[in-house]
């Protein structure tokens, strides 16, 4: 058993090798422990409310990349609240401060390897802090890794639990997740029933003809071709306008 001082009161504080994650019996401070020692974690309040999180992600459902209607039509199947563990890294990179932050557990979002950890809002996470009945997800990647691969020199590391409102939800009796940053409102997937390219193709290609066409017709009158020119770039506009609103 080695002993580590708390970062807060003080106290010694014994924990077994090679453990990373461990809980001060004096003060109820959790702490972590790097090959530099011993740290605080960190932890962001929500700032995003339930129906907020609710109203973003039909924000996010309505936008141009998801399926026509996903917004009314996504059945939501579930809501629930999280503290998902990321690693803060500060870095002296060409002599400014890097700050990055890669997730400290397993995550299929991609989102999730660039949030912004607002500032201002890190709170040490202690016994005083309440979660309010919130999921707290255990780290299971290890830092060294991270350590290793990034630019420039170690400053600082933490570790920060990070507030996500984890939703549920149905489309054509499929089971779909999106991720909400309970502190910033930022919608991530890692899949989602996207629009159909196809119309966007089509009114492509048909421009394109148009504007062969003309090219041809240049070489005999120049001034009907541009004119011609004219109404086709009108032309795809509107249509490309149709398709984002209607298709
Ligand atoms: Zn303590």
């Amino acid at each position: 058993m080695t002993t580590i001082s708390c970062p807060k009161c003080g106290a010694k504080v014994g924990f077994d090798a090679g453990t990373k994650f461990t809980k001060c019996s004096y003060c109820g401070t959790n702490i972590y422990i790097d090959r530099s020692g011993a740290g605080f974690y960190y932890i962001i309040p929500f700032a995003v409310k339930e129906n907020d999180a609710v109203g973003m992600f039909r924000r996010w459902a309505a936008g141009p990349t998801k399926v026509k209607d996903l917004d009314r039509l996504a059945q939501l199947a579930g809501v629930k609240r999280q503290f998902f563990p990321v690693y803060m890294f500060k870095r002296e990179v060409n002599g400014k401060e890097q700050v990055s932050v890669e997730p400290a557990g397993s995550t299929i979002l991609p989102g999730l390897h660039s949030l912004k950890i607002p500032a201002g809002d890190l709170k040490i996470y202690d016994a005083s802090f309440d979660t309010s009945g919130a999921e707290i997800v255990q780290p299971d990647i290890e830092m060294l890794p991270y350590l290793n691969q990034l630019p420039g020199k170690a400053k600082e590391q933490a570790l920060v639990y990070f507030p996500v409102w984890k939703l549920d939800y149905v489309y054509n009796l499929k089971r779909y997740e999106v991720v909400i940053d309970g502190s910033s409102g930022e919608g991530f997937a890692s899949e989602f029933p996207v629009r159909g390219s196809a119309a966007y193709i089509a009114v492509a290609a048909a421009g394109f003809i148009a504007f062969a066409a003309e090219g041809l017709l240049a070489i005999y009158n120049l001034p009907i071709a541009l004119g011609a020119m004219g109404l086709t770039v009108v032309g795809i506009f509107g249509s490309a306008l149709f398709v984002a609103r209607r298709m």
